[in-house]
C-alpha cells in the first residue's frame, strides 16, 4: 500500500499535473496487484502443505482413478486413522457399491460404503458436520467406513489369538463381522468373504499411486515419526565406547509403532540385542529398524505405507526400560535419526 502521507500528496497534486496523476494511479493499482499476489501465494502455500502431510500419511491415490467429488473425502478419512490408506477405501467404496451413493443392497445394506442398517446405527459417523447421519450422503458414509475400519484394524491387531495381515483381517471382519474372524481365528473361511479380501487388496493396487507406493524402488516417500508423543531418552552417539546407532523414545510397553515412510519388510522377529525387532527397506537403499519390541504386527515381505501400524514397542532384550530403539541407515550404514529428518523433511 502506499503510505497516506505519500498518497495524500500526491492526489492533493494530481489535479496539476498529468504526470503526478499517473504516478499515482500506478502507486495504488501496484498496490492492489501486490496484495493480491501475496494473497493467492499464502493460500496456495498452505493448502499445498497441508495436502502434503495428510497424502504422506494416507498413502497416495493413482490420479484419476477415484471420482473427483469423492478424492478429497477418501483422502480425509485415510488421515484420520494409521494403517488405513486412501487406496484401500477407495477399493472398498469400489468393491462395496461401485461408487453408487445410493446403492441398496438385497440384504439392505445402504450407500457407499454398505453399511447395514444395524451396524450404521452403532458405528456411522456425521463426516461433514452438518447434524445428519446418513449412510447415503458419501461424506457420511465415507468417514464412517474409515472410522470402522481403524476400530477393527485396532482389534484384530490387538488380538493376540489371530494369525493373519492385520489388513486381512479388519477386510474380513468388515465383510464377515468382527465375531466370525475371531471365531475362525483368522480370516473367516467364507469364499464371499475370502474373495473380498482378496478383490480388496487387487483393486487396491490399481487405486494407488505407483510412484508412491512401490516398495523399493521410485522416489523417496514422504517421513513420519515412528512413534507418538514419546520423549527421546537416549541419542545416537558412543555411549561406553560403542555406538548406540539410533536413538530410544520412552514408551509403556504396547505402545503403537508406525512404519516412518512406504517400503516393504524385510526382517520381522527375533534379533540379537534387540529382542523382537521389525526391518523394513525404502526407496534409495535407506533402512529402518525398530527394537525392543513387544509384538510385530507385520510379516516379511509386506508393503507398507508411511505411519503405518508395524509393531507394539516393549522392553526386549538388552533394554534398561521399556522403549523404542529407532534406527535410520542409508545404505545399511546407520547415521542420526534426527539429522536423517531434518534432510528428509
Ligand atoms: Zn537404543
Amino acid at each position: 500500500m502506499a503510505p497516506p502521507l505519500l498518497a495524500a500528496a500526491a492526489a492533493s497534486n494530481a489535479a496539476r499535473s498529468p504526470l503526478l496523476r499517473w504516478v499515482l494511479t500506478a502507486v495504488v493499482a501496484s498496490s492492489v496487484l501486490l496484495v493480491v499476489m501475496l494473497l493467492i501465494l499464502l493460500s496456495g502455500g498452505l493448502d499445498a502443505a497441508c495436502a502434503g502431510a495428510r497424502v504422506g500419511v494416507a498413502g497416495t491415490l493413482r490420479p484419476g482413478t477415484v471420482p473427483a467429488a469423492y478424492q478429497q473425502m477418501v483422502l480425509r478419512a485415510a488421515g484420520t486413522c494409521a494403517g488405513i490408506t486412501a487406496p484401500l477405501l477407495a477399493a472398498q467404496l469400489d468393491a462395496e457399491s461401485n461408487w453408487n451413493t445410493q446403492a441398496i443392497s438385497p440384504a439392505g445394506a445402504q450407500g457407499l460404503a454398505q453399511f447395514l442398517p444395524g451396524t450404521w446405527a452403532s458405528e456411522g459417523v456425521d463426516g461433514d458436520d452438518d447434524g445428519i447421519r446418513d449412510p447415503f450422503n458419501p461424506a457420511d458414509a465415507i468417514a464412517s467406513q474409515a472410522a470402522f475400519m481403524c476400530k477393527l484394524l485396532a482389534a484384530v491387531t490387538a488380538d493376540q489369538g489371530l494369525t493373519g495381515d492385520p489388513i486381512d483381517l479388519a477386510l474380513a471382519a468388515y465383510n464377515a463381522g468382527l465375531g466370525a474372524v475371531q471365531q475362525h481365528h483368522g480370516i473367516a473361511p467364507y469364499p464371499k468373504t475370502q474373495a473380498y479380501v482378496r478383490r480388496i487388496r487387487t483393486l487396491s493396487a490399481r487405486y494407488a499411486d505407483p510412484a508412491a507406493s512401490a516398495p523399493g524402488d521410485g522416489p523417496p516417500g514422504s517421513w513420519v515419526h515412528p512413534i507418538h508423543g514419546a520423549q527421546i531418552t537416549s541419542g545416537f552417539g558412543y555411549r561406553w565406547g560403542r555406538l548406540h546407532a539410533g536413538i530410544d523414545f520412552a514408551a509403556p510397553i504396547g505402545t503403537a509403532v508406525y512404519d516412518a515412510s512406504n517400503g516393504s519388510v524385510i526382517d520381522a522377529g527375533p534379533a540379537s540385542g534387540l529382542g523382537q525387532w521389525v526391518k523394513i527397506r525404502h526407496p534409495g537403499n535407506i533402512t529402518t529398524v525398530y527394537g525392543h519390541l513387544s509384538r510385530e504386527a507385520v510379516t516379511v515381505g509386506q508393503a507398507v505405507q508411511p505411519g503405518q501400524l508395524i509393531a507394539y514397542s516393549g522392553n526386549e532384550g538388552h533394554s534398561t526400560g521399556p522403549h523404542l530403539h529407532f534406527e535410520t541407515r542409508p545404505n545399511d550404514t546407520p547415521v542420526n535419526p534426527i539429522a536423517f529428518y531434518a534432510a528428509h523433511g
